[in-house]
């Protein structure tokens, strides 16, 4: 039993649980393998947030089916939101899967694992983090969600909200920078809405300024938020804490008050405007980034234009858009007629990136000639490649090794989606990055 491999599919909290998942399985003495037909396990981490998704998964179980027969004591693991409270249905499904886990939900695999090696592993993992970090590093600080927004699978997968405490996340934090991380992105499905369930009720305010003394760490980033829970608090925090970035991702998912109401989302769209208001009175040049869901049950041309009049209005920084799609459990398709046509939810979708194509092209152009600071993640395509505090992508040429430090680059060039220029000067020679860190080579 000496390696494993290890397929992720879905959102950076997805991401996290594979990175920490490797992490244990390597303190085991276990290593990685790019192949699922090398490894001794094979774990797949899954997505059901939208049918695509799901599909994806399924197909990828079935080639694990002749890889479990031609070898037979090599153990098959499926993880992640593909794995509810029961899972007797999948087992039945995918009779040759030998374990289920529930996303973060590590310690079957572990037990089986343990077993073979004839190791106690409770007794060989200390606390979970990544072995070979990126300069820029995801900590989840949430589990689960206590909304139900109606077209949600995920609090019926990952259960209810559930807040690390905030030593034990700074711990994780120190050990990242230990290990060469500059960059942390707090996680959380609604991660504004940290601390709430944790005695003497921490904020996330309180774990802002808790991590801004972490040795090492240049830059604190969180998403995904919720205007539920944007207090005025934090937003004054995400201004003051010299180490957060003025970046905040902030999902408004449509511009009618008919369907957020539909989607239980809990805020009108006035609500959502006075917010984005407030937080622009605040930090005048932050980057507001937002999620939308086009198509959903009921969504007239009327409706979806509420959404386009919105977007046009608000001229946000980044709209990530996806068409409806139906989850089975959920609210909605317990009760509503998934009636909009796919062709016409691909069209919508289309209109939404369009329109925020033109908006984004204008944003990034007003950047050509300034200078800005950009913290260096890796290279592509011969360049240099980093991204700004308002999370721009910016590209550089230079000879010189700038991995993992803040540089000063004037920009000369845009785009809707990245930004390219010149080395300014070296703003700020961080710490020779350590041996553990990806380089990011292409
Ligand atoms: S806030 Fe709504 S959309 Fe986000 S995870 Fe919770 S239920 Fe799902």
């Amino acid at each position: 039993m000496n390696s494993y491999y290890l397929w992720t599919i879905g959102c950076q909290m997805n991401t996290a649980d594979s990175d920490r998942l490797g992490a244990a399985l390597e303190e085991l003495g276990v290593q990685q393998v790019e192949k699922a037909a090398d490894a001794d396990v094979i774990v797949l981490n899954s997505c059901v947030v939208r049918q695509g998704a799901e599909d994806k998964v399924v197909s990828n179980l079935a080639w694990m089916a002749p890889l479990k027969k031609e070898q037979p004591e090599r153990i098959v693991a499926l993880m992640g939101c593909m794995v509810g409270p029961k899972s007797d249905e999948l087992a039945k499904r995918f009779p040759y899967v030998d374990v289920f886990m529930r996303p973060q939900q590590f310690e079957p695999l572990l037990e089986m694992v343990g077993e073979r090696l004839g190791v106690d592993w409770e007794g060989c993992i200390g606390p979970l983090a990544p072995n070979r970090p990126d300069i820029s590093c995801h900590v989840p600080i949430i589990h689960g969600c206590d909304l139900m927004c109606t077209f949600c699978i995920i609090p019926y997968r990952r259960g209810r909200q559930v807040s690390r405490p905030v030593e034990e996340v700074a711990l994780e934090v120190e050990t990242l920078a230990a290990r060469g991380v500059k960059e942390v992105t707090l996680l959380g499905q609604t991660v504004d809405a940290y601390g709430y369930d944790l005695p003497g009720q921490p904020n996330l305010v309180d774990l802002f300024t808790r991590l801004d003394r972490v040795e090492g760490i240049e830059r604190i980033r969180f998403l995904t938020s919720h205007p539920k829970f944007m207090t005025q608090d934090i937003i004054q925090a995400v201004a003051d804490v010299p180490k957060v970035c003025e970046h905040i991702n902030l999902p408004v998912q449509a511009g009618d008050d008919g369907i957020l109401d539909e989607m239980r989302r809990q805020y009108s769209r006035a609500d959502y405007i006075k917010l984005v208001g407030r937080i622009r009175e605040t930090m005048p040049d932050v980057a507001l980034n937002t999620d939308i869901i086009v198509g959903f049950p009921g969504e007239t041309e009327e409706r979806f234009q509420q959404t386009m009049d919105l977007l046009a209005e608000l001229r946000l920084d980044k709209v990530h858009c996806a068409a409806y799609s139906t989850r089975p459990g959920t609210i909605a398709f317990r009760t509503m007629d998934d009636a909009v046509p796919e062709d016409e939810k691909t069209t919508r979708r289309q209109r939404i990136d369009q329109q925020q194509e033109e908006i984004q092209t204008e944003i990034n152009g007003k950047l050509v000639g300034t200078y800005v600071e950009v913290l260096v993640e890796g290279r592509r395509k011969g360049k240099w490649q980093g991204r700004t505090r308002s999370h721009k992508l910016v590209f550089f040429e230079d000879e010189a090794n700038h991995l993992g430090s803040l540089v000063q680059v004037k920009i000369e060039r845009s785009s809707p989606w990245s930004l390219s220029g010149t080395l300014a000067v070296e703003a700020k020679l961080l710490n020779p990055v350590s041996p553990e860190i990806n380089r990011g080579e292409d």
